[in-house]
């Protein structure tokens, strides 16, 4: 049966699904995302149609399956979440598809690591509303066109530039998601406060929003935190002392890089001198895949300044070698080799 390909609703990171806004109006950020959203389910709902297929793209954390469901939610329709390595063959495809019920959301995360068996029978899924099956092997086998339901397909992937051509073309609404700027994220803090019931004082939300890495799981996940060691101290009303004192336990920096963050970072400077040096060798030497690296390391590091990606490998900026604590190498890098 079909169910076992959807994913269980809940991540560990949500233990608090309360907190997941619920629609457009409510989600923190994202205003030109948003605004087009708004329009075209506007215009989807007014033709009573089903709104076209989503691709959402950007770094886990954002909000891509919190906007799938809001999408849902606002098209009055209902929603089913999978993942691609879930979905292993065709069949399994097949399975939800047929399954849908008219206008339904299917929310397919970390859809660039479908197979690309099931990619090819998306694309008439997407395109057509039929999904072309073949039945039986050898000689008497033959082909059979089903037909299905209209469907909203919500991608979502780290980055626009994992997926195959074919499949990003039949997207009709790319939305890429941004890091989120400390007042947005400030928003996240004081709404996550108010639903959990945590007094929190501005400059305690201030604090932590600076800290959350542009991210509002990570937002969420550092309130819950602070929350802890709150709650155990007596402290009644989190202010930026507690949360200071919490974020640096949590090995938070005053950037709100973690401990990964800051091993990255010592290993271009320490061992490689400020690079450049190719992600697959900080791959090997930090014992983290490479898709780590590039999909959730190195896109807020690089958006903080603090390091580069070059076309001979990455390289530690001033900013870097700065907040390290290190001095920056005279007479640039190329000097030392
Ligand atoms: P992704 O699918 O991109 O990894 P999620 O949609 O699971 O991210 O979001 C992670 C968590 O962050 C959710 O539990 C949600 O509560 C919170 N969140 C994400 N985006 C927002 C937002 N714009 N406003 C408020 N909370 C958000």
């Amino acid at each position: 049966d079909a169910d076992r390909l959807l994913t269980a609703s809940r991540r560990p990171e949500d233990v608090d699904a309360a907190l997941r806004p619920k629609s457009l109006d409510e989600f923190v950020g994202q205003q030109a995302a948003r605004d087009n959203l708004r329009v075209f389910i506007a215009a989807a709902k007014a033709r009573g149609e089903a709104l076209d297929h989503v691709l959402l793209f950007g770094p886990p954390g954002l909000g891509k399956t919190t906007l799938a469901q809001i999408m849902a939610r606002e098209m009055g329709v209902g929603f089913r979440a999978t993942s691609g390595p879930v979905v292993a063959k065709a069949g399994d495809l097949a399975a939800l598809l047929t399954n849908l019920e008219d206008g339904d959301v299917l929310f397919i995360d970390e859809i660039h690591r479908l197979a690309p068996a099931v990619e090819e029978i998306l694309y008439p899924a997407m395109e057509d509303r039929a999904l072309d099956l073949m039945i039986g092997e050898g000689p008497s086998a033959r082909s059979v066109r089903i037909d299905l339901p209209r469907f909203t397909l919500v991608g979502a992937t780290t980055r626009q530039g994992l997926l195959t051509q074919p499949l990003r073309d039949r997207f009709g609404i790319p939305v890429r998601l941004q890091f989120y700027t400390v007042d947005e994220l400030e928003s996240v803090v004081r709404r996550a406060a108010g639903l959990l019931g945590l007094a929190i004082a501005p400059d305690g939300a201030r604090e932590i929003a600076k800290r959350a890495r542009g991210t509002p799981r990570i937002a969420g996940r550092l309130l819950r935190r602070v929350r802890d060691f709150a709650d155990v101290a007596g402290v009644p009303v989190v202010d930026a002392k507690m949360a200071d004192g919490g974020l640096t336990r949590l090995e938070v920096d005053g950037l709100g890089l973690d401990a990964m963050d800051r091993r990255y970072l010592h290993m271009i400077a320490d061992i490689y001198r400020g690079g450049p040096v190719g992600v697959e060798t900080l791959a090997a030497g930090l014992s983290e895949p490479r898709d780590t690296i590039e999909e959730v390391i190195e896109p807020y590091l690089i958006q903080l300044g603090l390091i580069a990606r070059t076309a001979r490998g990455r390289c530690l900026n001033g900013r870097g070698w700065t907040h390290l604590g290190l001095p920056i190498p005279a007479g640039g890098q190329d000097e030392l080799f």
